[in-house]
């Protein structure tokens, strides 16, 4: 008898443990609730319904849950700085790729857009800061969808042709047209023609910014044709890969209308498409295995 009623206690012990632990879950809960829909609020937003405050939880600012997944992201490329100033690959550890795009905002962009966001894939736009004046709000429209806007200088001369203070005001010039396009302070910076020097990493990493090359070349470009850029894709694709492609600089036609084939061979393989900081939460760069930068071609 004793025995049960030492048991019986033991289990009615357990069951108040297991009702204070789903209290404390549930506060915790309500306290993220509050704080994730009210916490921080900005003054418009002192007096704001429910409903105008589910609103801001599903859109881009302070207190959204886009706020917060920005947040994740910019913790794993500041990781990934701390090991490394640049970046060539994610890890190869997860089938994961990411997909980028340099040299717009441009009148392509938005066909571009178009098609990432019905495929439901991720990628990273390398903007530059002479197109703003016509395409800026292209790269505000992109950045609302979740898209992350980096830098890719201002008017895309070879880095390590300039002098340090000219590198520097190429990359300060495109960060402060992106802001005022009522875009975040891009963290993610890629040279030109992939060259760059000692100097352009010591200012990139001096502003924060990850400097992001690429592993697989679509050579979009040279515009021999679909077919050779859709192949350049997915030849030289592997887990961790970086693909660089266009969306601005040119005439785009033809990595648009590679774009739809490239995903869906991706998808074929096995790899899902996501921004460089997704990729650098998912299967980051492993400490000291960075391979050689790129040499220019
Ligand atoms: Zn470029």
């Amino acid at each position: 008898m004793s025995d049960i009623s030492i048991s019986s206690d033991s289990i009615h012990q357990r069951r108040r443990r297991v009702a204070g632990a789903l209290l404390l879950l549930v506060g915790a809960l309500i306290a993220w609730l509050v704080s994730s829909l009210g916490g921080g609020a900005s003054p418009e937003f002192a007096g704001a319904s429910i409903s105008a405050r589910l609103t801001r939880a599903g859109g881009t600012g302070d207190g959204s849950l886009m706020h917060s997944r920005n947040a994740a992201e910019t913790a794993a490329v500041a990781a990934t700085l701390s090991r490394t100033p640049y970046i060539v690959s994610g890890g190869g550890q997860v089938r994961e790729v990411a997909l980028t795009f340099d040299d717009g905002p441009s009148e392509y962009t938005p066909k571009f857009l178009e098609i990432l966001k019905t495929e439901g894939v991720g990628a990273t736009f390398f903007t530059v800061g002479s197109m703003y004046s016509t395409f800026g709000p292209t790269a505000s429209l992109a950045t609302e969808d979740g898209y992350p806007i980096a830098n890719h200088t201002f008017n895309h001369p070879p880095m390590n042709s300039l002098s340090p203070s000219d590198q520097a005001s190429q990359v300060d010039r495109t960060t402060d047209l992106i802001k005022g396009a009522g875009i975040q302070a891009p963290n993610l910076y890629r040279p030109p023609y992939g060259a760059y020097d000692a100097a352009s990493l010591a200012i990139t990493k001096k502003r924060g910014m990850l400097l992001v090359l690429w592993d697989v070349d679509t050579l979009d470009w040279e515009r021999t044709g679909v077919d050779a850029i859709v192949s350049n894709a997915l030849s030289r694709v592997k887990p961790g890969s970086i693909i660089l492609m266009h969306d601005g600089g040119g005439d785009r036609s033809q990595t648009l209308a590679a774009l739809p084939r490239i995903i869906k061979g991706l998808r074929d393989r096995g790899y899902r498409m996501v921004s460089v900081p997704r990729l650098l939460i998912d299967d980051p760069p492993r400490a000291g295995e960075t391979p050689p930068p790129l040499t220019q071609a």
